[in-house]
């Protein structure tokens, strides 16, 4: 059993980074009102320059604690490397970034915690590799594996990455493991979010992973692809009346 096997569709939100208590207490809040089901946030960051912002790590993973004490919501982290799992004990879902899809000993280690485990597409990795580094986290017992979707890498760089939305209902003919999509990752623009979510949802996604941040202008990453609180309401409205259209 775990926290998620009740849910029918999974709507995961939050910032991209936690930022202060004051942001990540504040989001969950907004995001829970909104219907979300969890809080996500990174601590740990994988970033492209080491100059950048890295995240609060230890103090992120304490801070998401005290906004699930305060929400409600349970919580989605990202874990960058072995050497910080006992620093996610109490973390609710475990998920594995792009970059580490094919962090082979990492996988094996979250697959023997038996915890929930998001695990994001790499950036260029084909169908065949996703599904055998799920293969990883299920070898180890572990059958609570969450398949996402954000985007991959083509010659073309007008959006971020292209969201591949037709693995949704492909994924759906390869494996019962739930597959939802990263819109915000996917297109890394704000304005394409809804759309795309929504596309995704039609697809036949069971959930989706958005950034939402209250100050998208002020945010320390990733603020160009966040939604705010209230279009983040506006879209889970908007979710289940396609869900519903669409008879799912
Ligand atoms: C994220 O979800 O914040 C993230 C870093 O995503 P990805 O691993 O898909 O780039
Ligand atoms: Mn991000």
């Amino acid at each position: 059993m775990s926290l998620l096997d009740n849910l029918k569709f999974m709507m995961i939100a939050g910032p991209c980074s936690v930022e202060s208590e004051e942001q990540i207490v504040g989001i969950a809040k907004a995001v829970k009102k909104a219907g979300a089901d969890l809080l996500r946030g990174g601590a740990f960051k994988p970033r492209t320059s080491p100059y950048d912002f890295q995240g609060l790590k230890e103090e992120g993973i304490r801070l998401l604690l005290e906004a699930r004490r305060e929400s409600g919501l349970p919580i989605v982290t990202e874990i960058t490397g072995v050497r910080e799992l006992p620093l996610f004990e109490d973390v609710d879902v475990i998920q594995i970034g792009s970059r580490n899809m094919q962090n082979f000993e990492l996988l094996k280690e979250v697959g023997r915690m038996g915890k929930p485990v998001l695990l994001k597409r790499g950036m260029a990795a084909t169908l065949h590799e996703f599904l055998m580094s799920a293969e990883y986290i299920l070898a180890e017992g572990n059958p609570h594996v969450i398949l996402c979707e954000r985007g991959i890498r083509t010659f073309d760089d007008y959006t971020r990455n292209t969201l591949d939305l037709a693995v949704i209902p492909l994924l759906h003919t390869m494996t019962d493991l739930p597959v939802i999509a990263d819109p915000s990752h996917g297109t890394g623009i704000a304005s394409l979010v809804p759309p795309m979510a929504l596309a995704a949802a039609a697809a036949g996604a069971d959930g989706l992973m958005i950034e939402v941040h209250d100050h998208p202008d002020k945010a320390l990453t990733d603020g160009e692809q966040a939604v705010t609180p209230d279009e983040y309401a506006v879209l889970v409205q908007k979710v289940h009346a396609v869900r519903k259209a669409a008879g799912l």
